[in-house]
C-alpha cells in the first residue's frame, strides 16, 4: 500500500523555542517509519520578517543540525532548505492568482504581525499562508502535522486546493491537519495570552533550545504565575496552567499526576522543578547539536540529498498544474 505523505516547516526566523520542540519537531520523530515525510527550513517564510544575512545563514545551518539532534533521519524523510528547490516560489505565484485578498488580510498570523512589525508589512506577510499553501500541495500532501497555531493557515491551503481542482480538474490531494497529541499550544512565559514564539522581542517569554541551564531556571524563575497559590490547571490560573502544560510535555505526565505531584508545592518550587525538568530533557539535545555542527560539509551534503529528493517529487506536481492551466510546454 502507498504511503501517506506528510509535510511539515520550521522557519529558521530566530532560535528554536521549547514551543516549537514540544509542539513540532519532537511529534515528528515517530512519524518517519511510517509516512514519506517532507521537513523544511523554512526560510522564504522567515524573510516575510526582516532577516539579518549572516544571521539567517547560520541559523538555516543551526536548525538543520537540530532536527537531526532532535531524531530526524535524513536517510529515513526528505529534510532540506525550502529556498533549494524553487518549485515551492512557483507554485506560489500560481495559487496567488486564486486568492482573494480579503481572505489572506483575514488571516489572524498576518493580523498579529502586521501589529508586530508595523513598519514592514510587506506583501509577502501577507502571502504567507499562500506560500505555505503551496509548500504542502506541491508534495500531495495528505497529512500536515502543525501545531494549533497553524490550523487557519491550513484550511486556507484546503480551500485553494479544491478551488484549483474545481476550475482545472483534479490535481491537489487535499490536506488535512494532524494536531498530534501533546502538541498542545505553549503559551508566552511572560503573557499566558499569548503564545510562546521563537521572534518575541521579549528574550524572557520564551524558553529557547540554545538556553544554558542557568538561563531556563531563571526564565522559569520570573515566569509569571496567577493569583493565589495552589498549582491547578484552571481557566483563571493561565500561568499556572502553562506552566504544568509544559511540565508535563517534558515529564511525560498528565496533567492530574502533575498536580497531585505538586499539591503542597509553593509557586517558587513549582516553577524550580519546572525549570529543571526541562533543562534536564533539552541538555542530550543540544549536546548532540553542537556536535552535529562541528561538521558543517556533512550537514551540507545531507540537505542536498534531501532538496534533490523534495525536487523529483514536486517538479512532478508543478508540471501538471502548468498543463492543467494551459501554459505552452512545447511540442
Ligand atoms: P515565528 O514567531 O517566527 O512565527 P514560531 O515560534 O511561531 O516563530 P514557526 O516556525 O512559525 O515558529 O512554527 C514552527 C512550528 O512550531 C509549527 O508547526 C507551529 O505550529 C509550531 N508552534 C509555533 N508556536 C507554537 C506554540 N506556541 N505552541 C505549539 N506549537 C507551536
Ligand atoms: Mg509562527
Amino acid at each position: 500500500m502507498e504511503r501517506k505523505i506528510i509535510y511539515s516547516a520550521v522557519q529558521p526566523s530566530g532560535n528554536l523555542t521549547i514551543a516549537n520542540y514540544v509542539g513540532a519537531i519532537r511529534n515528528w520523530v515517530a512519524l518517519q517509519s511510517d509516512y514519506d515525510c517532507f521537513f523544511a527550513i523554512a526560510d522564504l517564510h522567515a524573510v516575510t520578517v526582516r532577516q539579518e544575512p549572516a544571521e539567517l545563514r547560520r541559523r538555516t545551518l543551526e536548525l538543520a543540525a537540530l532536527y537531526i539532534a532532535c531524531g530526524i533521519d535524513p536517510e529515513k524523510c526528505a529534510l532540506y532548505v525550502q529556498s533549494h528547490v524553487s518549485a515551492h516560489a512557483e507554485l506560489c505565484w500560481i495559487l496567488n492568482t486564486l486568492t482573494y485578498v480579503g481572505e489572506a488580510s483575514r488571516m489572524t498570523q498576518f493580523k498579529d504581525k502586521s501589529l508586530k512589525h508595523a513598519e514592514n508589512v510587506n506583501m509577502g506577510l501577507m502571502d504567507y499562508p499562500v506560500l505555505m499553501a503551496a509548500d504542502v500541495l506541491l508534495y500531495q500532501t495528505d497529512l500536515v502535522p502543525v501545531g494549533a497555531d497553524q490550523k487557519q493557515h491550513l484550511e486556507l491551503a484546503r480551500d485553494l486546493a479544491l478551488r484549483f481542482n474545481n476550475r482545472y480538474g483534479e490535481t491537489f490531494r487535499i490536506p488535512e491537519p494532524y494536531i498530534l497529541k501533546g502538541s498542545a499550544r505553549i503559551a508566552s512565559l511572560q503573557d499566558p495570552a499569548k503564545k510562546m514564539s521563537k521572534s518575541d522581542e521579549n528574550p524572557n517569554a520564551s524558553v529557547f533550545l540554545s538556553d544554558d541551564r542557568d538561563t531556563i531556571l531563571r526564565k522559569f524563575k520570573r515566569a509569571v504565575t496567577d493569583s493565589g497559590n495552589t498549582v491547578v490547571c484552571a481557566e483563571d490560573k493561565p500561568g499556572v496552567s502553562n506552566l504544568l502544560q509544559i511540565y508535563c510535555s517534558f515529564k511525560g505526565c498528565t496533567v492530574p499526576e502533575a498536580e497531585r505531584a505538586f499539591e503542597h508545592t509553593g509557586y517558587g518550587d513549582f516553577k524550580l522543578a519546572v525549570g529543571e525538568t526541562v533543562a534536564d530533557a533539552l541538555a542530550p539535545v543540544q549536546a548532540e547539536q553542537q556536535r552535529l555542527l562541528a561538521d558543517k560539509s556533512y550537514l551540507s551534503q545531507l540537505l542536498k540529498q534531501g532538496a534533490d529528493r523534495a525536487f523529483y517529487a514536486a517538479r512532478k506536481t508543478l508540471s501538471k498544474v502548468y498543463r492543467k492551466m494551459g501554459f505552452y510546454r512545447g511540442e
